[in-house]
């Protein structure tokens, strides 16, 4: 077989980026990148300066997410602009080719991509950035939180046992290239019924705060299984922004004080 190419590491530093922080998951479908753009909102409620990095090259859900519509622009020195979206910076895969195309690609590719997207950017003067990592924990993860100068990686997991021994290899994987684990947040943690209000464990109960002390990571709290939540999202206009004060945009607000 030809061999491949290493992939090339992304840029180590990002000038005028103060922190950038990895919402990551063992296995997809758990609500990393909601959680993602939720929590950057969250940071942003705070009063920082925020952008959000998409490198879930396989799967980019930022452009639905936030509404983004449209090709980023070029600025000077020949660097993209990021697209603005409710007070973020955005930038994914997604608003720079189409699904299939993306979809193909090999490592070395993906690496070059999500590079580029870093730091072919002119990202301005940030707080934070959020990185939606892919989800897994595979060469590209591996690759991006070596590349990236990471400040520190916030683990998403649902309750069920299978995603939280996916989430237990992701907190192994950051701890071997010595990023901090910021702490583990549930998603999906209960259902809150739309009609009469009352709660379900579907997913089982207690298991992701027990998994979190188990590791001795930080708990950073709960989100519950609701259809506002799924709704608000696909019509591109996330709760936190939509409803910072509302109960599940607080819950967003008070996880985001907690990693910042
Ligand atoms: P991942 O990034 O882990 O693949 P997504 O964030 O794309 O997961 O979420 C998968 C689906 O689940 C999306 O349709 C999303 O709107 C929905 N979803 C995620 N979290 C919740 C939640 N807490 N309540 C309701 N729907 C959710």
């Amino acid at each position: 077989p030809a061999a491949s190419k290493p992939a090339a590491a992304p840029a180590r530093t990002l000038a005028g980026v103060r922190h950038v922080v990895a919402v990551a998951s063992g296995k997809g479908g758990v609500g990393k990148s909601t959680t993602a753009v939720n929590l950057a909102l969250g940071l942003r409620a705070l009063g920082l300066r925020v952008g959000i990095l998409d490198a879930d090259i396989h799967g980019p859900s930022l452009p639905t997410l936030l509404g983004l519509h449209g090709r980023p622009r070029m600025g000077k020195d020949r660097k993209l602009l990021p697209m603005q979206s409710n007070g973020l910076a955005a930038m994914s895969m997604g608003l720079m080719v189409d699904a299939e195309t993306a979809m193909v690609w090999r490592g070395p590719m993906v690496m070059s991509a999500i590079t580029q997207m870093i730091s072919d950017v002119d990202w301005g003067t940030l707080d934070v950035l959020v990185v939606d990592m892919p989800p897994g924990t595979g060469d590209a993860q591996l690759a991006i939180s070596q590349g990236t100068n990471l400040s520190g990686a916030v683990i998403v997991s649902t309750p069920q046992d299978l995603a939280l021994i996916d989430a237990r290899r992701g907190i192994t994987m950051f701890r071997k290239v010595d990023v901090p684990i910021l702490g583990l947040i549930e998603n999906m943690a209960h259902f809150i019924c739309p009609d009469c209000g009352s709660e379900h464990a579907i997913f089982g109960t207690g298991g992701a705060a027990a998994e979190a002390k188990r590791l001795g990571v930080p708990y950073l709290g709960a989100v519950p299984l609701t259809m506002e939540l799924r709704a608000a999202s696909d019509a591109g206009r996330p709760i936190t922004a939509r409803e910072p004060d509302g109960t599940l945009g607080r819950i967003y607000t008070d996880i985001a004080r907690e990693v910042w």
